[in-house]
């Protein structure tokens, strides 16, 4: 998720996967054990999201087909494995962009405090309440874990041209 507009780049180490890629539709694996790899690809996706100058970023976007996601909204990196929604409270609307679909602005209706489990990057089982950014960062990412993007907020005929249109800027990055 970013707020920044602005093409995702291909970086050093971790690549940004532009909408098409398959990966991008499917539902994530769940961690088994946080250990030395995964805690390394956390790292390194915080890396590629800073990069990106976004605010979270999901491990199905640089192509890795497991349920774990970065964040961070200014208050500091938040890195979740396996993160589920607990509970969810209010709800509010609010532009949101994402570095897999570049260019695009959606205005998304959300919830505007949740709770959410996750295992953290030391493989301990952890609880947050999260509100505001820092809460709709973290529901964009766990939809993304789901194989959800921001197009499916959109009324289909706007859903439809922005299809067409991102899968031109794939074309034009590969
Ligand atoms: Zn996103």
């Amino acid at each position: 998720m970013y707020f920044i507009r602005g093409y995702a780049k291909i970086f050093d180490m971790l690549k940004i996967y532009i909408y098409g890629e398959p990966i991008l539709r499917k539902k994530a694996k769940p961690i088994s054990v946080v250990g030395e790899e995964i805690s390394g690809l956390l790292e390194q996706m915080l890396e590629a999201m800073y990069q990106g100058k976004g605010i979270g970023l999901a491990a199905p976007q640089v192509g890795q087909d497991l349920r774990l996601i970065v964040v961070d909204v200014g208050s500091g990196p938040l890195k979740l494995c396996n993160p589920k929604i607990l509970k969810k409270h209010g709800s509010g609307c609010m532009e949101e962009g994402c570095l897999s679909l570049p260019d695009l602005i959606v205005n998304v209706r959300r919830a505007k405090k949740v709770e959410v489990e996750a295992l953290n990057e030391h493989n301990q089982l952890i609880k947050i309440v999260a509100d505001d950014l820092l809460a709709r960062a973290i529901q964009h990412e766990i939809d993304h874990l789901e194989g959800k993007l921001l197009v499916d907020y959109l009324p289909w005929y706007k859903r439809w041209l922005a299809k067409r249109r991102l899968l031109k800027i794939r074309r034009n990055i590969n």
